[in-house]
C-alpha cells in the first residue's frame, strides 16, 4: 500500500529559532521517517499575543510508517528532548510541531484532530505549504490549499526568509 504523504507545520520562536527548526527535522527523520520536502523558513508575527518575538514557521512533507497516534507520541517525544516548554496559550516555545495533515485520513479523538483545525485560518501554514503542495486537496473542505489561501481572511504577515 502506498505511504500516505503527511505534513507536519514546525515553529519556534525562541532563539536560536533557526537551529531549533532543523534539530526538529533531524529528529524527525531519524525517528518518524523520510523527509520529502521541505519549505522556506518564513518569519510571521506571533499569532494571538503579539507581545512576543516573531515565530519562524516551515511545513515539510514526510512519509512514515507508523500511524497517526504514534506519529503524535513521537512529536511530543521530540518537542520535549528539543526542550520545548510550554509557557502558556500562544506563548513562546523553542518548538512547535504539529500534524496538519496525514494523507486524506479524518481522525477526531481528544487527543488528536486531523487534518489540524487551523490550517484553512492560518497564513503561517498556508503560505509555506502552498510553497510545497498547492494542489493538495484538504479532505473536509475539498478545497486545495490554494483556493483556501484565497479564501482565508488572516490578516498576519508572513515573509519568506530563506530556502534550506
Ligand atoms: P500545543 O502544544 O498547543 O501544540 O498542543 C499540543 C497538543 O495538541 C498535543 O498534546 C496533542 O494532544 C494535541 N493535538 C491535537 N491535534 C493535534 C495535531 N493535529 N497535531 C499536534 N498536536 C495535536
Amino acid at each position: 500500500m502506498p505511504m500516505e504523504a503527511i505534513f507536519l507545520g514546525l515553529g519556534s520562536n525562541v532563539d536560536p529559532k533557526e537551529a531549533h527548526l532543523s534539530q526538529a527535522i533531524n529528529e524527525i527523520a531519524f525517528s518518524v521517517g523520510p523527509i520529502l520536502q521541505c519549505s522556506s523558513l518564513y518569519r510571521t508575527k506571533a499569532w494571538g499575543k503579539t507581545d512576543q518575538s516573531d515565530f519562524i514557521n516551515q511545513v515539510i512533507k514526510i512519509e512514515s510508517s507508523l500511524s497517526a497516534l504514534v506519529l503524535l507520541d513521537t512529536i511530543l517525544f521530540i518537542e520535549s528532548v528539543l526542550g520545548k516548554v510550554r509557557q502558556g496559550k500562544w506563548g513562546p516555545r523553542k518548538i512547535d510541531i504539529d500534524i496538519l495533515f496525514y494523507g486524506q485520513t479524518v481522525i477526531t479523538t481528544e487527543r488528536l484532530i486531523v487534518p489540524h483545525p487551523f490550517v484553512q485560518d492560518r497564513n503561517f501554514v498556508l503560505v509555506p505549504m502552498m510553497e510545497i503542495a498547492p494542489d493538495f486537496v484538504h479532505p473536509l473542505q475539498q478545497l486545495s490549499i490554494k483556493e483556501l489561501y484565497e479564501k482565508c481572511e488572516d490578516k498576519l504577515w508572513v515573509e519568506r526568509i530563506a530556502a534550506l
